[in-house]
């Protein structure tokens, strides 16, 4: 036994996923297969103490799961909402969340013992891909994660990019559009202002006001949140006259900002995510990629991949093992 316990000293990892609603935690090993899984509320209104000590007794709860102590955890890694300051390992500000200057990876580090490292969720998100999913095995790569908002990632040479911010990647609010539609973030023209399901839905409640014909209405009624992932795919199946070409829309402006991206960058793989365009690959990626193929160089093209990303609802806790795989070295 006490063999076995020696061996298993700084062999795994856990990764963190701090979502609005959720917060999971998974004990990882070095190949990227979950040992064991915990989940807590974050109950997104209570103070910042609050929520960090919930992340710490997740991940006792994944530790215990998998029955064992922090000697055997190398470290842990943290995707959380940002901005952030992924060197102090604290949150500066988020939307949605208490944590204004909440220093996460100093508080679990002390609580557990266990060096702690923080990213933002969507960089955790491409660093997972890169790592374990639709991007292993590549150098240089953009991630690119359609859902409520539009947000991204850059790995380049191997390593996540954060620039002299040290919050570069805000590849969703890149302008398409002079004075075009109004943003999340305030300004216009975005990629988010068109790619994202909170733009689709505000184009889509526009067509039916306006009077055109949808078999949206009877799926969903009135309950607007009752649109997922599903009921759009429903509706391209079903060729809907009204939902079709909105996504459609969405699909030629990510492939135009990805078209200005390979010119800029150059990368090897763009991997796409989000709910919508996991659940409608057929249907997103032919459209993304000949639109981005169209503006960008042929020499930035050729040779390139842009695929669906492949970690589904796994890429928060994979993304931030990896994260404490690749920042403990
Ligand atoms: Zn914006």
């Amino acid at each position: 036994m006490a063999e076995k316990n020696v061996k298993k000293n700084g062999t795994y990892v856990l990764g963190v996923d701090l979502g609005g609603t959720k917060i999971l935690a998974a004990v990882v090993s070095k190949d990227g297969k979950v040992i064991s899984r915990a989940k807590k509320k974050t109950k997104a209104d209570s103070d910042a103490q609050a929520i960090m000590q919930r992340m710490v007794d997740c991940c006792e709860e994944a530790m215990e799961k998998a029955k064992l102590t922090a000697k055997s955890i190398l470290a842990i890694g943290v995707g959380s909402p940002g901005p952030l300051d992924p060197i102090e390992g604290k949150v500066l500000d988020t939307p949605n969340l208490n944590l204004k200057n909440a220093p996460i990876a100093k508080f679990i580090s002390e609580k557990l013992k266990i060096k702690t490292f923080i990213d933002n969720d969507v960089n955790i998100g491409t660093l997972g891909e890169f790592t374990y999913g639709a991007g292993k095995g590549k150098k240089d790569i953009i991630g690119i994660f359609l859902g409520t908002g539009v947000g991204g990632g850059v790995i380049i040479n191997g390593k996540l990019h954060h620039g002299y911010s040290l919050n570069a990647g805000e590849l969703g609010h890149m302008k398409l559009v002079a004075n075009g539609e109004l943003c999340g973030c305030g300004q216009r023209g975005c990629l988010e202002a068109y790619a994202s399901k909170t733009a689709m839905i505000r184009k889509i409640k526009e067509a039916i006001a306006e009077g055109k014909k949808s078999i949206l209405p009877e799926l969903i009624g009135d309950n607007w949140s009752k649109l997922t992932s599903k009921v759009f795919k429903k509706c391209v199946e079903e060729k809907d006259p009204l939902v079709v070409p909105i996504l459609e829309e969405a699909a030629i402006y990510t492939g135009i900002g990805i078209g200005s991206l390979l010119n800029i960058l150059s990368p090897e793989l763009v991997v796409i995510g989000g709910g919508l365009c996991e659940a409608l690959p057929d249907f997103f990626m032919p459209i993304i990629r000949n639109h981005a193929e169209k503006n960008s160089f042929p020499i930035m093209y050729k040779g390139i991949k842009i695929v669906p990303a492949a970690l589904g609802d796994d890429a928060g806790i994979l993304g931030a093992a990896a994260l404490a795989w690749q920042r403990i070295k």
